[in-house]
């Protein structure tokens, strides 16, 4: 089993929890507040983990608050973080998110030291997954894409940030939802199997991935493959594209990629049954044996 080095971003993720998300000019009560580790590369780092993968951890703290609290949840996860720095000089990532009744979230980033990351700080990686998302500066992401030896990339494209698509050629596995997959291509308008097609003819060496929320994902390996949501109570959506990215990329080095998949799909359905981003992920015991399934 190859190692996963997932080189991202990790933040403190500050959660009020509010009878409704406010509108433009409203203020509206919280009625709880909690610190949580955070940030899209730590919470797919988690992921992977815990379905089982090695993982190493590559980016930043501050020498703050944020970046001590996260230092010590650091600790306590199966993870290698000799990859993960302290920053005398910039702030750590933080995220402010907003979760409503219904398990809706509204989330505004921080990226502090996230974005200040150098390509120093990347060990030279061989024969290994390599996981990525875009909350690191774009020309880290384009160097390891072009560096990309023998190593298998998966990205995931969020947030999105505007660049051709012809910088993504070198990735293997591609993962978005569907308002990225549609920025990607240009803002179009157009069916999830259409988005995938199109992509693809951008990217032919791609497998690319839209995840559909409670609709589930869809795929296009040699054909269009999909995969419907598991049926589930949702009290919280955070880090539920960051719980299917993680287990995606931490299993497709041990099964068939339609396996990964539907294990991803289910494993990111029971985090949203659960609060918080990261201590709502699975281990695979526990996606294995959701709804009675072996
Ligand atoms: P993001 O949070 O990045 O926008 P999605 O909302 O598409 O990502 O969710 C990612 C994955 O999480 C989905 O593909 C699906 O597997 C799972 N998921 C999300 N919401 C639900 C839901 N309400 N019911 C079941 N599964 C869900």
């Amino acid at each position: 089993m190859r190692p996963v080095f997932v080189i991202g971003s990790i933040n403190a993720d500050i959660v009020y929890k509010t009878p409704h998300l406010p509108a433009i000019g409203e203020t509206t009560n919280a009625y709880s507040k909690n610190r949580y580790p955070g940030g899209k590369g730590y919470n797919q780092a988690v992921a992977a983990s815990k379905v089982g993968s090695l993982v190493e951890l590559i980016g930043s703290v501050g020498a703050d608050d944020s970046g001590q609290y996260i230092l010590e949840t650091l600790t306590s996860q199966n993870i290698e973080i000799g990859g993960v720095s302290v920053s005398g000089e910039y702030p750590s990532g933080e995220a402010i998110i907003f979760v409503d009744e219904n398990g809706d979230n509204m989330i505004m980033v921080s990226g502090g030291v996230n974005k200040k990351m150098t390509m120093k700080q990347i060990p030279e990686i061989k024969n290994s997954i390599i996981l990525m998302q875009l909350e690191i500066p774009m020309e880290i992401v384009w160097h390891i894409i072009e560096a990309k030896t023998n190593n298998i990339i998966v990205l995931n494209l969020a947030p999105y940030r505007f660049f051709p698509i012809e910088k993504l050629r070198g990735v293997d596995i591609l993962v978005m939802n569907e308002v990225e997959a549609s920025q990607l291509v240009g803002y179009a308008e157009m069916s999830p199997e259409l988005l995938l097609k199109q992509i693809k003819e951008g990217l032919p060496d791609c497998i690319p991935v839209i995840t559909l929320g409670k609709e589930g994902v869809v795929y296009l390996d040699d054909e269009v493959v999909k995969i419907s949501a598991e049926i589930v109570a949702p009290v919280d959506t955070t880090g539920a594209g960051d719980t299917f990215t993680g287990i995606l990329a931490g299993l497709i080095d041990r099964m068939p990629l339609k396996e990964a998949m539907i294990l991803a799909n289910r494993g990111a359905a029971i985090s949203t049954t659960r609060e918080g981003a990261q201590t709502g992920m699975p281990t695979l015991d526990e996606i294995m044996n959701f709804g009675g399934m072996k």
